[in-house]
């Protein structure tokens, strides 16, 4: 087989002792790898580079495509940028991938059979930072889910599953509230399902699902969800399993990959010779199953866990009556050379498959778009922000093809026939909706747009609404 050529950087603090001894493990196991060595971090922010990749490692990382990264030190303040956001977002690395695992007895944990994998989707949904005040008292962020984003990320979930011998995925969204965005997300997850039919598939409410992490992470295996809940869930799920310092995480892309322990740079052990290099001996172990090299992921996975088994445990690890012998970084990184091809004992044994993984994604074919109407949003704060003043201000905008539909103020439906009791803000939302059956055209929406001004209404945003093949694509109001 040809030697597949990675990228590595030896990064700050730890790093270089952590990575020198993950190397010697991957020679030793004869990993058929050949890797250029980069230079980032530290030593290049203080160079004056701000994102702390110079222009020729980027040269290597795109050509090799695949990066193991050692943690970098960030220096505080100064204009700095995060090699990690940078890198994910530059390099377009749409999945986070964090194994959530339980070494009990060896490393203490609640819950002792807990072995999950949380894959968050990384580009997209309220992390655009697409955000704006709109009036004194309203702020609003864009939550962005879209097609391609979704099914590379539920599709990337089904081929990990299958990569990595793991039985179910299950989904988690918020769909009963966010019936477009989220429920996107739900429905490609049952269309790609069906294409796995050996991999179990689920979906579950979040909340429900977070609880269910909290309280029975042993019931799950594989959760795939958009970027919010998963930034909130992989960091509740690392710590439930007590294993943060052993553990790795990918982040994968269409066309390249990442792979770094979760801990940073640990300065304030660094140059002692006493770091665990557990955690980015878990990331290397990832980009060989993400190569397709399953078979050494697999022979390096089961040494390390024998060496835990075996008591031979790094400071960070070691307890009293648990441990038989505390090492430093050289020593366990011997103690996992000696075990190449043994299998633990008492913890599971790893059984990871030489297929790689495929990412693939499809564009959704094009569909009727009709516009129908628009909503327009206003900053109004009269009359006691009395509904029906405006109500009866913005009914007499109507015409030229486009009739007021209902006014909403977060959300809820309040003219005509609201509720005295609802709070009103000082945002409001008017829709505007073409006759039935009938098609709007834009310049209506731009004709009725001037009436709003003349009439000395705020504009402060409009959203056109479009059918899609006579599906409505936009939400209704609550009450409407
Ligand atoms: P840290 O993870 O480096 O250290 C936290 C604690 O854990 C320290 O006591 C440290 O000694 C210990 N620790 C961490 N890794 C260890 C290991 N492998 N073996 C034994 N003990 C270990 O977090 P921090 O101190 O908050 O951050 C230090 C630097 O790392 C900062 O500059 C930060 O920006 C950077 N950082 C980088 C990354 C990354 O590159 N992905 C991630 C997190 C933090």
């Amino acid at each position: 087989m040809d030697n597949k050529r990675i990228t590595i950087a030896f990064g700050d603090g730890i790093g270089p002792e952590i990575m020198r001894a993950v190397l010697r493990i991957l020679q030793a196991a004869q990993a058929p790898l050949e890797w250029d060595v980069i230079e980032i971090g530290e030593a290049v922010y203080r160079r004056g580079v701000l994102s702390g990749i110079p222009p020729e490692a980027w040269d290597v990382i795109r050509a090799n495509r695949v990066l193991l990264k050692a943690p970098v030190t960030t220096p505080q303040g100064g204009g700095y940028k995060s090699i990690n956001v940078t890198l994910r977002k530059t390099l377009g690395l749409f999945a986070n991938v964090r194994p959530c695992k339980a070494y009990t007895p060896f490393v203490a944990s609640a819950h002792p059979l807990m072995d999950l994998v949380i894959i968050r989707e990384n580009e997209e949904d309220l992390y655009g930072g697409i955000e704006h005040q709109q009036t004194v008292e309203m702020t609003q962020v864009l939550k962005l889910i879209s097609h391609p984003g979704t099914e590379s990320i539920v599709r990337y979930a089904f081929e990990y599953a299958r990569a990595y011998g793991r039985r179910k995925v299950t989904c988690m969204t918020k769909d009963n509230i966010m019936k477009i965005t989220d429920g996107l997300f739900h429905r490609i997850f049952n269309a790609v399902a069906e294409e796995y039919p050996d991999i179990q598939a689920e979906h579950q409410i979040v909340d429900i699902g977070a609880a269910r992490v909290a309280a029975q992470p042993e019931t799950l295996d594989v959760i795939v969800t958009p970027n919010l809940y998963g930034d909130i869930l992989s960091d509740v799920a690392a710590q439930l399993a007590g294993s943060v310092g052993l553990a790795g995480s990918s982040n994968i892309g269409r066309e390249m990959a990442m792979f770094e322990a979760i801990h940073g740079s640990a300065p304030d052990i660094a140059g002692k010779g006493i770091a665990n290099p557990s955690g980015l001996l878990q990331a290397a172990v990832q980009m060989l199953v993400h190569l397709g090299l399953g078979e050494t992921a697999q022979t390096i996975e089961n040494a390390w866990l024998c060496t835990l088994e075996d008591g031979i445990h790094t400071a960070d690890i070691y307890r009293e009556g648990l441990s038989q012998k505390r090492v430093g970084t050289e020593a366990f990184t011997d103690a996992i050379i000696e075990r190449l091809g043994r299998a633990p004992e008492r913890l599971q044994p790893s059984r990871f498959r030489n297929t790689g993984i495929e990412i693939r994604f499809s564009v959704p074919r094009p569909c009727c778009k009709e516009l129908v109407g628009v909503d327009v949003f206003l900053d109004w704060d009269e009359s006691d922000r009395n509904p029906d003043v405006l109500g009866r201000k913005v009914e007499a905008l109507s015409g030229n093809g486009l009739s007021l539909r209902m006014i909403t103020n977060r959300g809820v439906k309040v003219y005509p026939g609201g509720l005295p009791e609802t709070f009103c803000s000082d945002h409001w939302r008017c829709r505007f909706l073409a006759q039935e059956g009938q098609k709007a055209e834009y310049n209506q929406i731009l004709d009725l747009l001037r009436r709003f001004n003349e009439a000395g209404l705020e504009v402060i945003k409009t959203e056109n609404l479009y059918t899609f093949d006579g599906v409505p694509g936009y939400s209704a109001g609550q009450g409407e």
